[in-house]
């Protein structure tokens, strides 16, 4: 029972106001939800150290909330990182890890061409607007890599490890190693990865971002963002960024994402494991012009992948090309009915996105051309139900749209 350390006899509208609240020292197995905006110190020689960061604690939750800190110390341990911050959603992370890569108007920031649009727009429209430049590469072509580091000298790369929607695998240790060489930070999106594929940071890249409103959450109830720094150094600049810009995430969002970290790798292996059977039935069954896992023999980049990703973790998205348009695309979209057509990948149902309309909407038809992403490509993020069932709702959506 929660004993109350005032008088029963408060008036009802004080006892409306304090009553309940825990005061005894508790000690509960689960991550605990504290929804409060402030943290009261001891003495005000207690706050002031803590404001000072002199001593661990809590003052103000734009400056630090312990829910929050759960899910901060959990990504730390899991990317092996020593600094983490958690921001309102995946775009804020990018948007932080660039601004913690010290970019001035001048400065060139190289683009993986294969980057999510809205990340490519984040730098080529917003971070534009204080004089910084991006030069969009394919990274699979090294030689236009280095081509494009001795012309631009960047001062950071952004790239995802597996591209989104066609699943190629970047050498990220090789870009690692050539961004250092001229002195460029990295900074890796490891959304579709999750640490479970990849640790950027083991083999040195500077700044590892997640949509954890993805797989980590992994639920699709909670959005949210993660940066994760190899070097201490980062530390200040990322904690100003939060505390100054105020981006920050929600205790309940940081609690629903800590538990969705609980089950990451039960879920995560068993999406990856339906999904590779999902996209040998489809390459089998002939009926599509193009499946796309990384795995799969037919991938451009499958060597890239079979030295690089974990045997038995190719991750948990099958990209397709249907045989038609727009309208074929459209027709097997609406014929789908276990699969969702929903604009994410991470959760537990399989989900389906149509990148024309969707994440890659603010492309140029030529940009996507370049891409290869063609009005037929749609893209699945696979879930937790059985594969059979989801073998048979994309092969009867296809066979509609034929
Ligand atoms: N990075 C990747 C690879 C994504 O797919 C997304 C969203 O789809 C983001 C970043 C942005 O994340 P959020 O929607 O949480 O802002």
């Amino acid at each position: 029972m929660n004993e109350e350390p005032f008088d029963s006899d408060l008036d009802i509208q004080t006892l409306l106001v304090h009553a309940g609240n825990p005061r005894r020292n508790l000690q509960p197995t689960a991550l605990s939800i504290y929804p409060s905006t402030s943290f009261i110190a001891d003495s005000p020689e207690q706050l002031d150290d803590i404001m000072a960061e002199r001593v661990p604690g809590y003052s103000y939750a734009r400056h630090g909330n312990p829910t929050v800190e759960g899910l901060t110390d959990a990504m730390k341990r899991l990317e092996h990182a020593a600094a983490v911050i958690a921001t309102g959603s995946g775009m804020a992370a990018i948007d932080a890890a660039l601004f913690a890569t010290g970019l001035r108007a001048g400065d060139t920031v190289l683009l993986s061409r294969d980057l999510y649009g809205a990340s490519l727009n984040l730098v080529g429209k917003v971070w534009a607007q204080y004089g910084v430049l991006s030069v969009v590469v394919d990274l699979t072509d090294l030689q236009a890599v280095a081509a494009a580091f001795k012309q631009h000298r960047p001062k950071a790369l952004l790239f995802e490890t597996v591209s989104n929607p066609l699943l190629k695998v970047v050498d990220a240790p090789v870009l690692v190693k050539m961004a250092h060489d001229f002195s460029c930070q990295v900074i890796v999106d490891s959304t579709f990865t999750t640490p479970l594929m990849a640790r950027p940071l083991s083999y040195g890249a500077d700044l590892v971002v997640h949509s954890a409103t993805k797989y980590l959450g992994g639920h699709g109830d909670a959005m949210g963002g993660i940066v994760a720094a190899g070097d201490v150094k980062y530390y200040d600049i990322l904690h100003q960024y939060i505390k100054l810009r105020g981006g920050i995430l929600g205790p309940f969002e940081a609690w629903l994402i800590h538990r969705g970290l609980q089950t990451l790798a039960v879920r995560f292996e068993r999406q990856c494991a339906n999904a590779w059977q999902l996209a040998t039935r489809l390459e089998d069954s002939g009926r599509l012009r193009a499946v796309y896992h990384p795995f799969l023999a037919s991938h451009p980049t499958v060597e890239t992948a079979k030295r690089l990703l974990p045997a038995q973790l190719g991750g948990a998205v099958v990209t397709l090309e249907l045989r038609g348009e727009r309208r074929e695309a459209y027709r097997f979209l609406k014929a789908l009915k276990v699969v969702r057509p929903a604009t994410t990948v991470g959760d537990v149902y399989t989900l389906c996105l149509y990148p024309l309309i969707a994440s890659h909407r603010n492309q140029t038809e030529e940009e996507r051309m370049s891409m290869g992403i063609t009005e037929g490509t749609v893209r699945l993020a696979v879930g937790l139900e059985h594969p059979d069932d989801i073998y048979a709702d994309v092969i009867q959506a296809v066979a509609d749209a034929d």
